[in-house]
């Protein structure tokens, strides 16, 4: 494994399309089983990626001339630590930074949730993401979260707090300001909040389909340009590659290569920005892709038929028909959109990668087989 630490790379500015994360979706094992959960993570949920396929897709992101970030999510990527170690290591060796998003279920005491940040911190994680809301607190208690934002202080980590939220919320961003003691316009320290979105376990009863419907005529519901599609790469538990990192089930007509396959990371990039589907999404988000695809057919589509965008996602690429539709609109979108893009690129905000044959210098990378998903549970 090497420990070497090269030059930081710089993250392409924030209103830029551009890639700039590669989002490591280690396992979908859980601790806890949100009511929300967009992957119905719990448990009961099975695979987890190997280290040579993290390594892997991290040496294939690093062609990428602005990917400056490793993300960790799950599942719970703090159930396999010593693997979220190494690939921090390796990802370091490339110049990225680290980032990990988790629950703090592991954050019992002040002393614990130092202990376990530590070797992550030392191995170059410099942002910790705490999701907590009504559903994560019928698991985990607020004193867990406490201590988790404690030892970020203490380790001077760059600290987000992701609310979810839906019309019936108690613990809401507000609240969680004042708990924690972050002030709005803390430079280092941000709480936000998101809408619940209809997918997954969100999606699951009778109870669930009524939220959707009060959340669909919620004034909070974002529905815009998708600033994730193209941006925030995701690597799944099983090793496709996704141009996202949504809040839905993973889906393999999403995905724009496989690790399994052999696919390489920067090559399924450059190919996911020259498919005009990417592009529509991200420049005008799924719910428009729907509306205008669907205007003229026998059964359109409205605005306030989806309560997010990744519900949009979800609707369109687990309907085959829909996806006919979104194709032959395409047709008559494609000429618009090349020139929408043509000036952003003027502007210098969209940067399109090329598909580059040259490998950067590969960090060697210690694929010992990593410690079993259950290793930190509870
Ligand atoms: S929402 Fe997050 S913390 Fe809750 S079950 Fe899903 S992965 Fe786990
Ligand atoms: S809106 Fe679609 S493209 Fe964007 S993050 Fe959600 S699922 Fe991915």
């Amino acid at each position: 494994m090497s420990d070497e630490t090269r030059e930081a790379r710089i993250p392409p500015p924030g209103n830029c399309v551009a890639p700039r994360s590669l989002v490591l979706n280690l396992t979908l094992q859980c601790p806890l089983r949100c009511a929300h959960c967009c992957y119905r993570s719990d448990m009961g949920q099975h695979g987890c990626l190997d280290l040579a396929d993290a390594c892997r897709a991290i040496d294939d992101a690093a062609r990428l001339q602005n990917l400056s970030q490793v993300h960790f999510v799950g599942g719970d990527p703090f159930l396999v630590p010593d693997l979220m170690r190494k690939a921090l290591l390796h990802a370091r060796g490339h110049g990225m930074h680290g980032a990990a998003t988790t629950s703090a279920y592991w954050a019992r005491t002040p002393e614990r949730a130092r202990a376990i940040l530590a070797p992550l911190v030392d191995a170059g994680l410099v942002e910790l993401v705490v999701s907590y809301d009504d559903a994560h607190a019928a698991f985990v208690p607020l004193r867990s979260v406490e201590n988790a934002v404690a030892a970020a202080r203490a380790y001077s980590l760059r600290l987000y707090v992701a609310v979810t939220v839906d019309a019936q919320a108690r613990i809401d961003a507000a609240s969680l300001r004042e708990r924690l003691r972050i002030a709005p316009d803390d430079p280092r320290e941000k709480v936000y909040e998101v809408v619940v979105n209809g997918t997954g376990r969100a999606a699951d009863g009778e109870e669930a389909v009524a939220a959707e419907a009060v959340r669909r005529n919620d004034a909070r519901t974002y529905r815009g340009a998708c600033h994730s599609a193209l941006q925030n790469i995701q690597i799944t538990h099983t090793g496709k590659i996704l141009p996202c990192c949504g809040v839905l089930p993973h889906n393999d007509r999403m995905a724009i290569g496989d690790l399994a396959r052999g696919d390489r990371v920067d090559a399924a990039v450059a190919a996911a920005y020259a498919d005009p589907l990417w592009t529509w999404i991200a420049l005008e988000g799924p719910v428009q892709v729907l509306v205008q695809a669907t205007a003229d057919g026998p059964l359109p589509l409205a605005e306030t038929d989806f309560d997010g965008i990744c519900s949009a996602c979800e609707r369109l690429f687990t309907s085959p028909p829909l996806l006919a539709d979104v194709n032959a609109a395409l047709e008559r979108k494609r000429a618009g959109l090349v020139t929408h893009v043509g000036v952003l690129q003027s502007l210098g905000l969209w940067r399109a990668p090329s598909a580059s044959t040259e490998a950067e210098q590969a960090p060697a990378c210690d694929a010992s087989p990593p410690p079993t998903a259950h290793a930190m549970a509870g």
